[in-house]
């Protein structure tokens, strides 16, 4: 059985931004906001959660943080930086990380100085090498998008946020075939660093691992203002948070623990300076609240975690003990919080203060590698080794398993939960699966032994019962897989 993340269908938005809209650029419309009276914050557009450019200017020089995404885009926004600001002496470009929407319009400031954390120029390098999948998703998308906005009447209140997405997406795609490395940072460093601006210092220290390996705050003494860019947020402006909607710590993303609790901890001693968190993205919002809570969250898990290593607690009593809705009630409905996340960023920490790795993703990793019985099976013996190089969670190796049915790659699907029975063999969910991805094989009758040894472990399972009266009235067969998720 699938665990399913409800991820809710966004129909209608509405607009609570700050700022003026009098112009337009690429048909978006363009909204400046002033933070102080040397510092102006832009973006385009309504509805699509877009990025927010800033731009402070200093003694020795503009500095602005974050592009848009899109050359064409940010050239235009350099001269209305220019206009606003009535200067034009770009000095330094900061990327707070390294997604896309944030540096693809970095060429367009290739005269100055871009800085980063160190790990953004590979991030950046990353995407690019991947961008030809995210060429055929939006090649997937937009036909759908025309269709769907062919289908809305006028008056309809979704027409105008669904002309912007497309509108936004056809950018992205162009973006992305145009085919162009957006330039890279030049000036990186990984804990901590300041800017002398003359008139202003800005300080800048590493936030990653809650939403990309390169985060980073700015903090701006001079005009109370903390640049927290994609990391966090605590209000939604809109329903379409996009990059601000979760706060979570994943697998593949590296992480520094100690070192992200240690720049929080230095930002809140500052925390009387600050008179604004500006988030990276134009429709959310962050409060000082929202972020000691969210700090104290992180922190608290991360020292239960250790707590747990330290003596004799498992990994599964861990995440009992800081269950999302019964340990932090008051945070489980705040953005960018849901128990999935929560349960990703215990079972990280769980990995870094051990140092084992994730014994799903190792088996997921060789059988979809080919790899033969002897490498398997020396993971497998892991699971009860006394000091074990891997961990192992069965909701994880099934959770590998469907990844492979959704590439419909059923035999090794079937391979991964056939361990996966052999790891838990009194899980009745384990059985479920299996016999779910035989059930597509068309294999019947070994389908109904394996649903039957489920429902003797569970007779209550609805999803048991459900198959097995579908095979016996021969309709099991299964109804066509759902479009993949977009990239990230
Ligand atoms: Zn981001």
């Amino acid at each position: 059985m699938r665990k399913k993340m409800v991820c809710f269908a966004v129909l209608f938005f509405f607009i609570c931004a700050t700022g003026t809209a009098a112009e337009e650029i690429a048909g978006l419309s363009l909204h400046i906001e002033k933070l102080a009276p040397k510092v102006v914050r832009i973006w385009v557009g309504d509805y699509v959660s877009s990025t927010a450019t800033t731009a402070i200017g200093t003694s020795r020089g503009i500095v602005v943080i974050d592009t848009l995404g899109c050359p064409k885009i940010d050239a235009e926004l350099r001269r209305v930086i220019a206009r606003e600001l009535d200067r034009d002496d770009f000095r330094y470009l900061i990327n707070t990380h390294g997604h896309g929407d944030h540096t693809q319009g970095n060429s367009v400031y290739a005269d100055c100085i871009i800085v980063a954390h160190e790990l953004v120029p590979g991030n950046m390098k990353e995407s690019f090498e991947g961008r030809k999948e995210a060429i055929q998703w939006y090649e997937q998308r937009l036909p759908e998008l025309r269709k769907e906005l062919e289908k809305k009447k006028s008056g309809d209140p979704g027409r105008a946020a669904m002309k912007e997405r497309l509108a936004s997406d056809t950018i992205q795609y162009e973006v992305l075939k145009s085919d162009v490395m957006p330039a890279l940072p030049g000036l990186t460093f990984s804990d901590r660093m300041g800017l002398d601006l003359g008139d202003a210092m800005l300080e800048l220290y590493y936030t990653g691992g809650m939403h990309s390996p390169g985060d980073i705050a700015i903090f701006d003494s001079r005009d109370g203002l903390l640049f927290t860019g994609d990391t966090m947020a605590d209000v939604w402006l809109n329903e379409t948070p996009g990059c601000l909607a979760s706060f979570v710590a994943r697998h593949g993303v590296r992480h520094d623990f100690p070192l992200l609790l240690k720049n929080w901890e230095l930002l809140l001693e500052r925390k009387q300076g600050i008179k604004r968190l500006v988030t990276g993205h134009w429709n959310g919002e962050l409060s000082m609240k929202g972020f000691e809570e969210r700090v104290a969250y992180v922190k608290t898990l991360w020292d239960e975690t250790n707590r747990s290593c330290a003596g004799e607690g498992t990994l599964r009593d861990l995440l009992a003990a800081c269950d999302m809705k019964s340990r932090f009630p008051g945070l489980a409905d705040s953005p960018g919080f849901s128990p999935y996340n929560n349960y990703s960023t215990i079972v990280e920490m769980w990995a870094e203060v051990t140092g084992q790795q994730q014994g799903a993703m190792k088996l997921y990793e060789l059988i979809d590698a080919g790899a033969g019985s002897e490498a398997i099976e020396a993971v497998m013996a892991e699971k009860d080794a006394a000091k074990p190089k891997y961990f192992f969670l069965e909701e994880q190796v099934n959770a590998c398993g469907y990844r492979f049915v959704q590439d419909n790659k059923l035999d090794k699907a079937i391979a991964i939960f056939r361990l996966n029975v052999r790891l838990y063999p009194q899980g009745w969910n384990t059985y479920d699966s299996l016999a779910e991805t035989i059930l597509k094989t068309g294999d019947v009758k070994m389908a109904k032994e394996l649903y039957e040894k489920s429902l003797q472990l569970n007779p209550e399972s609805r999803s048991g019962k459900d198959a097995l009266e579908r095979i016996k009235k021969g309709k099991w067969k299964v109804k066509k897989q759902p479009p993949p998720p977009p990239p990230a």
